[in-house]
């Protein structure tokens, strides 16, 4: 039988202990590169244009011939007022591609040796970067499976039988729990949206799919109005979970990684950033078959390609 993909050295290219050996230059020169491809890692100032700089080497910092605007490679990205060493953070990227279901914040600041709250940030950070990638824009295409999953809202039962409450009845809910509705192309791409019901993915998919595509979608009977636009594949769960290629297995099984991400990891998600988590299990979907050193490769890009985080920057100072 032939090799899994994980198991094989071709998806082991990154280790901590590579990244702590080549010290605090040579990330530095990757995240140049990473900021400035065109002129192959050459400072560019982002006030100007102007593509030659003075280099305040002791700093890390640039100041423009033309302008003279002072800045550094972070100025302007998703990392923005970075503290951190620039090894620490690619040590942070490798921990969090690593983890094929997530790691909790907590264990990433262990591992870092900084506050519960940088990693946090950090992490929410790079999920932005993580979803320029899920959130492209095109219209998904192909075989295109729909289902919803639902979060949150636990309510604890009372210790006593008699003082427990029917849990199903609105009036006992906490207003907490939101849906994951994921459209998923058949070897392609998946595209998560947070709501309220399950039956506002028929919105999404007008949005998202194309007219061309086939559906897939469960008995639920809010999938009946995707027989309008499309060519909808239906299997009834409660009888059968694949008929002859009618499933939603491709969806369901994003909605378990998110699943084992959220119980596993993480515990409790906020429902405001139930959205967040979604678009990084759906990244790790998309890239379940790249080696980690890609990986870690794709995000500090996709953060240098980033704009300032106005949900994340100062995070913690606007909360205080
Ligand atoms: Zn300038």
């Amino acid at each position: 039988m032939a090799q899994h993909f994980l198991l094989s050295a071709a998806s082991r290219t990154l280790s901590l202990r590579s990244i702590y050996k080549a010290g605090e230059d040579a990330p530095y020169e990757t995240f140049c590169q990473m900021r400035w491809p065109e002129t192959d890692g050459e400072a560019v100032c982002p006030c100007c244009g102007f593509d030659e700089a003075y280099k305040i080497t002791t700093r890390r910092k640039f100041k423009c011939k033309a302008c003279h605007h002072q800045f550094s490679v972070t100025s302007g990205t998703i990392f923005a007022s970075r503290k951190m060493d620039f090894v620490d953070l690619l040590a942070a990227i490798c921990i969090i591609v690593n983890a094929s279901k997530g790691v909790s914040m907590v264990q990433l600041s262990r591992d870092l040796d900084c506050q519960y709250k940088t990693a946090f940030v950090l992490a929410h950070k790079l999920r932005e970067a993580m979803a320029l990638e899920v959130h492209t824009g095109e219209v998904l295409n192909g075989h295109v499976e729909i289902d919803g999953a639902y979060f949150g809202g636990h309510i604890r039962p009372e210790n006593a039988k008699a003082n427990r409450k029917d849990r199903r009845l609105k009036e006992h809910q906490t207003g907490k729990r939101r849906v994951v509705i994921a459209m998923r192309e058949r070897d392609g791409r998946t595209l998560p949206f947070v709501g309220q019901s399950e039956a506002e993915g028929v919105a999404l998919a007008n949005e998202n799919v194309s007219r061309l595509a086939t559906m897939s979608a469960d008995e639920a009977s809010h999938w009946d109005e995707l027989h309008m636009g499309y060519h909808v594949d239906r299997v009834n769960h409660s009888e059968i979970y694949s008929d002859h290629g009618k499933h939603t297995n491709m969806v369901e099984s994003y909605f378990s990684r998110l699943r084992r991400m959220v119980s596993g990891q993480h515990h409790h998600v906020s429902p405001q950033y139930l959205y967040q988590y979604a678009n990084h299990a759906a990244w790790l979907e998309d890239n379940r078959r790249t080696d980690n050193g890609t990986l870690a490769q794709i995000v500090v890009s996709n953060s240098m390609a980033s704009p300032v985080s106005r949900q994340w920057k100062g995070y913690w100072q606007r909360a205080a």
